[in-house]
Formats: structure tokens, sequence, C-alpha cells
């Protein structure tokens, strides 16, 4: 059955039930993207070129965590590898090139209940027939009082910003995972030193990225460390640490002049709570990849993509690939709509 959003009546997809009388407003997008990072940018590719005009709605953090990020080795089709702020340059380009339209807003609120969806936005209210909610996941804080007082003063969660800073100083990186390892690789370059301080014994990183920092001269791996005060307070600008090693409880002092924070990251579905369904890590329940659900049930015309609803492989080239599917549900879900 198809129906028309001129068409006054009310539609069963699946197991919900939408009233499309409010499609009838002019003004209604067809495709709302949330977040312009990988998995954003490809779905805004994909319903560009389907001739769409996606409005992409770009937050804080525009280009998501490849903007911040050194060079890209696994992202099939550059086999010399790319820079992430070029990849997603081109990304944006490629967007762009096709009519995809970029405002810079914050999500305050969203109504996922009614059609058409009702975005409050710190530019307005949007009202759109679909969402693609690529919003991605933020750099993780330890939660230290000490630390949230330091950041911009020697503590940082973003290693190709702030590294230029260290030139000629001793570092030390907090995480055990690739990003850890990425970061603490990329801080050699200023750096003299960087010590990697991890919480336990083993490491969560790949063991390429693991083998390059063990290798690498200007690293050196703590385990069983955790940072219980950063230094530096008074005089706002960081000059150390002081570590407690959680397997004998012995406690001590690194000097140094800058904590990397490198341990992994949040989801940003906090605004979609009692929306759709979240996990009890707040990433966004999605069924085969990018439905998202309200109580178990599909929410028609609302896709999660990217590393907001994937804890599990949160790759550029997996984002990328959710957001394509997004992109292609948006097309079947307007097409099948009447659209
Ligand atoms: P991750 O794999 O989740 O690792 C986070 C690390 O931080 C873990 O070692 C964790 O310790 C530690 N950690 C978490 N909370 C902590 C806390 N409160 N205090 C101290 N330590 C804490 O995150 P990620 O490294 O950001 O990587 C995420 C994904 O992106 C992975 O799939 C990774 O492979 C990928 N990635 C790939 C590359 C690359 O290939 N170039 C680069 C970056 C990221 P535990 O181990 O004890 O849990």
């Amino acid at each position: 059955m198809s129906l028309a959003f001129g068409d006054v009546g009310v539609l069963q997809v699946q197991t919900s039930t939408i009233d499309f009388r409010k499609f009838l407003m002019s003004e209604t997008r067809d495709t709302v993207i949330l977040g312009s990072g990988c998995s954003g940018l490809t779905a805004a590719i994909y319903t560009a070129r389907a001739g769409l005009k996606p409005l992409v709605l770009e937050g804080h953090e525009p280009g998501g965590q490849l903007s911040i990020t050194t060079l890209v080795e696994n992202f099939p089709g550059w086999p010399e590898g790319i820079q992430g702020p070029e990849l997603i340059d081109n990304m944006r380009k490629q967007a762009q090139r096709f009519g995809a339209e970029f405002q810079t807003a914050h999500l305050n609120a969203a109504d996922l209940h009614a059609h058409p969806f009702r975005l409050s936005t710190s530019i307005g209210e949007i009202h759109t027939r679909t969402l693609i909610v690529s919003s991605g996941a933020s750099a993780r804080w330890l939660g230290l009082e000490s630390e949230q007082k330091l950041i911009g003063h020697g503590v940082s969660s973003c290693a190709t910003c702030d590294g230029f800073f260290f030139r000629g100083l001793e570092i030390a990186v907090v995480g055990g995972g690739d990003s850890a390892m990425e970061e603490a690789l990329f801080l050699t370059r200023f750096a003299t030193k960087v010590t990697i301080l991890h919480r336990r014994e083993h490491f969560r990183a790949s063991k390429i990225m693991l083998d390059r920092a063990i290798a690498h001269p200007q690293i050196e791996l703590r385990t069983n460390v955790i940072i219980e005060e950063v230094l530096g307070v008074e005089e706002k600008e960081v000059k150390g640490v002081r570590l407690k090693n959680v397997a004998n409880g012995e406690e001590e002092i690194l000097p140094v002049s800058g904590v990397f924070l490198g341990i992994g990251h949040e989801p940003n579905a906090k605004m979609f709570h009692g929306q759709i369904d979240l996990d009890s890590d707040g990433y966004i329940l999605t069924q085969n990849n990018v439905f998202t659900t309200r109580n178990g049930i599909v929410v028609p015309g609302v896709y999660a993509s990217g590393d907001v609803q994937d804890r599990r492989y949160r790759q550029a080239i997996t984002a990328a690939g959710t957001g394509c599917m997004a992109a292609l549900e948006v097309e079947k879900f307007l097409e099948e709509h009447g659209r």
C-alpha cells in the first residue's frame, strides 16, 4: 500500500502507527542528518544524490572524530593513507556538490512521537519527514576534579589539536586502546618522552598499534596505574600526575607537563532519551544496523548510523557503511510514502 504525503490518513507501518496529516507542511524537510562526521557525510552524499536536499546539522565537533585524527591507513582506496581532516573535507565537498545543505546548530530536544518530527535546535525549530542520527561519540574524561580544572591548561583529549604546545616537554597519555597508542605515537613528534598509563595489565589496542608504541624509543608503557590527581591546579598548568599502582597500592608522582586522555568516547544521544531506545551506556539501539526503536518497536523514518549506535566496530568505514544504509532507508521510506 502506498500513501502520498498529501493524503489525509493513518498508515500502518510495521507495528507502529503514523498519522500523515502533518506531512502537509510545506517547510518540512525530506531529511535531516544530525552530525557531520564520516557517517553523517556519507548519508548526506547518498541522500543529496537522490535529490532529497538533506539538511546536515553540525554541532561543536564538525567533521567528527576523523577531523581530529591524523593518518588514516585503513580506509579503502588510499594505499598510502589519508589525513583524517582531508578525508572529511573531501566527503563534505562531495555532499555539497549534490546539494547537501550544512548548518551549525545544537539539538536541544527532539519530538519523534508525531510526524513531521520536530527538532528544537539553537537555530529554531526544524520539521522533517525523516531523521538520520549520526551524532557520533565524544571523548571521555576521567572525571577527576583536578583534571576538569586543567582542561586547556595541559589536559587535553585531542593530540592533533594540542600536541604542538608540548614541544620539548614530557607528557602522559591515559588509556590502553588504539586511541591511546595513536595519540602517544603522534605526540612523539613534539614531546621528548611520552608515558602511556594504563589501568590494567593487558592492552586493548590492536597488535600493530601496540607493537609500534612498544618499539618507539620515546614511549614508555606503564601498566596497572591510575591517575588519582592531576597536579598544578593552583599554578593553572599541569605539573605532574599522582599515580597509584593498583597492583600493590604504591603511590608516586610522575612529573609531566601534559596529560592526554585516550580512554574512549561517550555516545551523543542523551537528547533522544525517551524518544528512541538507548542501551545502558547511552548508545542508540538499532535493528538491522540502522532502524531505531521505541520500546522495541521500529520507529519509521528515524535511523541511526555510525558511532552513536555502534559500540562494536567504531571504524570510519563501518560508520560510512551505516550512513549509506540509513540514507537508502530514508529514500525507500519516502518513496514508499509517495515522495
Ligand atoms: P577503547 O578501545 O574502548 O579503549 C579505551 C581504553 O581506555 C581502554 O584501554 C580502557 O581500559 C581505558 N579506559 C576507559 N575508561 C577509563 C578510565 N576511566 N580510566 C582509565 N582508563 C580507562 O577506545 P579507543 O581506543 O578510543 O578505540 C575505539 C575504537 O576505535 C576501537 O575499535 C579502535 O580499534 C578504533 N581506533 C582505531 C584506530 C586506528 O586503527 N588507527 C585509532 C583509534 C581508534 P580497559 O582496557 O581497562 O577497559
